[in-house]
């Protein structure tokens, strides 16, 4: 599920990454594909739509797991 983020916001994101992944460095470019923001903290867990808790990734593989999936599995 996409979470709505406002045009100023992704603007801002795509801007601060340089239009690469900020995931993989794969450049939108290469990718053939617009990327997409996405939330580093999941809107599920309360991760804000604000810049710090965004990333621009690449999203025409596999989504990467967020980073509250990848806090809990380091907990065990
Ligand atoms: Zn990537």
């Amino acid at each position: 599920m996409s979470d709505w983020i406002p045009l100023e916001l992704r603007n801002f994101v795509r801007q601060r990454a340089r239009g690469r992944c900020e995931y993989c460095q794969l450049h939108e470019d290469d990718a053939g594909l617009r990327h997409q923001p996405d939330h580093l903290v999941a809107v599920k867990y309360r991760g804000a739509t604000v810049e710090s808790n965004l990333a621009w990734y690449f999203a025409g593989k596999a989504r990467k797991s967020s980073l509250a999936a990848f806090l809990s599995d380091s907990q065990d």
